[in-house]
């Protein structure tokens, strides 16, 4: 299903290049993938980051990174042909690809040339994995109602407060936290963006455990850690440009689909799927799984383009938004309709047969993407703003100092 593109000589040499090396050197999947894997086994992160230091020696990581900072100084365009090839290969999970194209390019934008070199070359070879520490258990969405608090200290911040819904925190050794450092302005003047090293004191990481049995969030409680004052990324009291530049940069890294799970082509398991049932024939089933791929292509073809628009400073950031709301919606209609086509099979299985889960699992990850990352309704809400410049949504404490609004 891919690789129908024109492109350039050089970029189809590249795209070959790559093809052999994968061919080469990483294993593919065997049956189907698990519907996430952003839960590896602890046991199995030791493998993972080898292979990731593989793929970064071999050039094939941070693509767009700047040389200098253990980037390849290259284009989109080779990032996208580098992952189409890396279809059907069992990559590093997706928890390795938020740390280094979400946290690491935020370092790359905003970070000082001391925290890129101390921290970027690590990021793209595995050796350091990065989360995010944005949620509190009081809102997600409303990022600059933050509580978490870091009081300055001579050469250090004293941090206090709550994070929660933290993707494998456990197997991370990074964070970029947003935290308040002023409350008598409004609330998005009194942010700052730290550097957290997760294995330093005064940090508890607790794991959540979820209904479906997993235990891929965490909870992390800061009781007076101490964090050095060079972790600031940015200016103080100006994180709220650094932490709306994370987010922008991750809207538009998932808009082109870059967290979805790339080991396999979910249109070619679906009329795998199709095939297996006998469906083919069926018109009804025919015309939705056309309409998909087509909504499916449209998706890919506009995240090309407006990425591409994004990097050379022709579109706003906002664009992301628009993106990750496409894939958000082109990924749920593709879960609903894999799990109807399958039928009674996808709802029942064996105890214990993954591979027989695979459907309704997909089915009830899919709901997922509507959340992480921030909710469709707030990227619906980015880009009537963003993008199409409609007025603002009304709100009561934009301008008013955060120690006077309530909160809770
Ligand atoms: C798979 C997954 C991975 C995640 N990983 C991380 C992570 O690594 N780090 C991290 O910090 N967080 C992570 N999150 C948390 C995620 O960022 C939040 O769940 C999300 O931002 C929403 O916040 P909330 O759950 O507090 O919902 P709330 O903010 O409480 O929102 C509740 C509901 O109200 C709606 N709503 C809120 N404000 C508005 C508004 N202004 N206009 C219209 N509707 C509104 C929302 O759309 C939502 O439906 C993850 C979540 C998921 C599902």
């Amino acid at each position: 299903m891919t690789e129908k593109r024109i492109e350039s000589p050089a970029l189809r040499d590249y795209r070959l290049r790559a093809r052999a090396w994968l061919a080469d050197n990483v294993a593919r999947v065997a049956g189907q993938a698990p519907e996430s894997q952003d839960d590896p086994q602890l046991e199995k992160l030791q493998e993972f980051k080898d292979l990731q230091l593989k793929i970064h020696q071999a050039g094939y990581a941070g693509f767009t990174f700047p040389v200098e900072y253990g980037g390849q100084g290259l284009t989109l365009g080779h990032e996208r042909a580098f992952n189409e090839e890396a279809i059907g290969y069992a990559m590093p999970p997706t928890n390795f690809g938020t740390s280094i194209n979400i946290l690491g390019a935020t370092l790359v934008e905003f970070g000082t040339h001391e925290q890129k070199l101390a921290h970027v070359p690590n990021i793209l070879s595995g050796k350091e994995l990065w989360l995010q520490f944005l949620s509190e258990p009081s809102g997600g969405s409303d990022l600059a109602g933050l509580l978490t608090s870091a009081s300055r200290d001579g050469d250090s911040y004293v941090v206090n407060g709550q994070k929660t819904w933290s993707t494998s925190a456990h197997l991370s050794d990074f964070a970029l936290c947003p935290v308040r450092t002023r409350w008598d302005v409004p609330k998005h003047k009194g942010i700052s963006v730290l550097i957290i090293d997760l294995k330093s004191p005064g940090l508890e990481i607790r794991r959540i455990k979820q209904i479906d049995g997993g235990s891929e969030f965490c909870e992390e409680f800061f009781s007076d850690m101490i964090v050095p004052a060079v972790n600031l990324v940015g200016e103080e009291n100006e994180g709220w440009r650094v932490a709306r530049g994370l987010l922008e940069i991750e809207h538009a890294w998932v808009g082109r689909g870059g967290a979805s799970d790339g080991t396999q082509d979910p249109m070619s398991d679906l009329v795998s799927l199709v095939k297996e049932r006998d469906l083919g024939g069926d018109l009804g089933v025919r015309r939705q799984v056309v309409g998909l791929h087509v909504s499916s292509e449209a998706q890919k073809l506009v995240a090309a383009r407006v990425s591409s628009g994004v990097a050379i400073g022709k579109l706003a950031h906002g664009y992301g938004s628009l993106l990750k709301l496409g894939d958000d919606i082109v990924a749920k209609r593709r879960a609903e309709i894999s799990l109807a086509v399958a039928g009674a099979a996808g709802v029942t299985w064996d105890p214990g047969d993954v591979e027989k889960q695979t459907w309704v699992r997909q089915f009830l990850y899919s709901r997922s993407v509507s959340i992480a990352g921030g909710t469709d309704e707030i990227q619906r809400n980015n880009v009537s703003e963003r993008v199409l410049g409609l007025p603002r949504e009304p709100a009561f404490d934009r301008d008013v100092p955060f120690n006077q609004v309530l909160h809770n």
